[in-house]
């Protein structure tokens, strides 16, 4: 069965590009059928896997405005061992043009449907934002992953985000969980830190990975060459810890 998972949180920077990067070249490099979905207009997921995002003919914007198939848009990665449907500029124009759209939050699910089965693992980078193109997402998905950076304030936007997923279960998307939080960038000289991942697993029991994503200097450079970090620092502390990471949520998935 294929998992469909939207990593989303309506805050930037928190590491939600990071981690569908890694995550998706990890289950790659493990032999699972991948495919990493891009719709967010900045389309640094994209980038980070080594594409130029003003040479992208087809992209996820064309998948959700209906003017190409999945299989016409879908660029096969053989060095990650990755499919992906990648952004381009054009994206940020779709949220206004689909505002009118006959079934408008339901688009990336009925093009997902023509895939069905042909992968293990679908994993899409969600904008900054509860827009429709996050909406999309989160329709078309089993779970959300959460990526939240260890910092002041964190969980502030994390209710907004649970009454999203609230609404979107009850309107879009009766099947939609909360599949886990990933707590980033960790510093572990910090009690801040620490008090954060408390206060999350508090307020999530039983929803917070036990992996911690370290800060890492190596996982903020490997984008800038275009390559995950299973590739660019395979033995840094945040190639371990995505590592380590995909192992537990292939774990979580086996067991359900
Ligand atoms: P988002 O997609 O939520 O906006 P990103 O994944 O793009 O967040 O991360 C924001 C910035 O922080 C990027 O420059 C990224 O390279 C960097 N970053 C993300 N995770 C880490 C980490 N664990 N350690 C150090 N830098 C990180
Ligand atoms: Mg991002």
């Amino acid at each position: 069965m294929t998992k469909i998972y939207a990593i989303a949180n309506q805050k930037g920077g928190v590491g939600k590009t990071t981690t569908v990067i890694n995550l998706s070249a990890y289950l790659g490099s493990l032999g699972r059928r991948v495919l990493m979905i891009d719709i967010d207009p900045q389309a640094n997921a994209t980038s980070g896997l080594g594409y130029d995002k003003n040479k992208i003919e087809l992209s996820s914007y064309d998948l959700l405005l209906e003017e190409a198939t999945l299989d016409e848009i879908i660029l096969h990665n053989e060095d990650f061992n990755v499919d992906v449907v990648p952004a381009n500029p054009a994206l940020s124009g779709a949220e206004v043009e689909l505002v009118n759209a006959i079934g408008r939050e339901y688009r990336l699910q009925k093009a997902l449907a023509e895939v069905n089965g042909r992968y293990d693992y679908v994993l899409i980078d969600c904008p900054p934002s509860l827009s429709l193109l996050t909406l999309n997402a989160l329709t078309a998905t089993d779970g959300i992953l959460i990526p939240v950076q260890c910092e002041y304030l964190a969980l502030e936007g994390l209710s907004q985000l649970t009454q999203t997923v609230e609404l979107v279960q009850k309107y879009l998307n009766p099947e939609l969980q909360i599949r886990g939080l990933i707590m980033t960038m960790y510093d572990g000289r910090t009690n801040l830190s620490r008090q954060v991942v408390e206060e999350v697993r508090k307020y999530f029991p039983g929803k917070v990975f036990r992996t911690i994503v370290p800060r890492n200097i190596r996982l903020s450079e490997a984008p800038s060459f275009g390559q995950p970090i299973n590739h660019y620092a395979p033995t840094s502390p945040g190639g371990i810890a995505y590592k380590i990471l995909t192992a537990e949520l292939i774990k979580g998935d086996t067991k359900k």
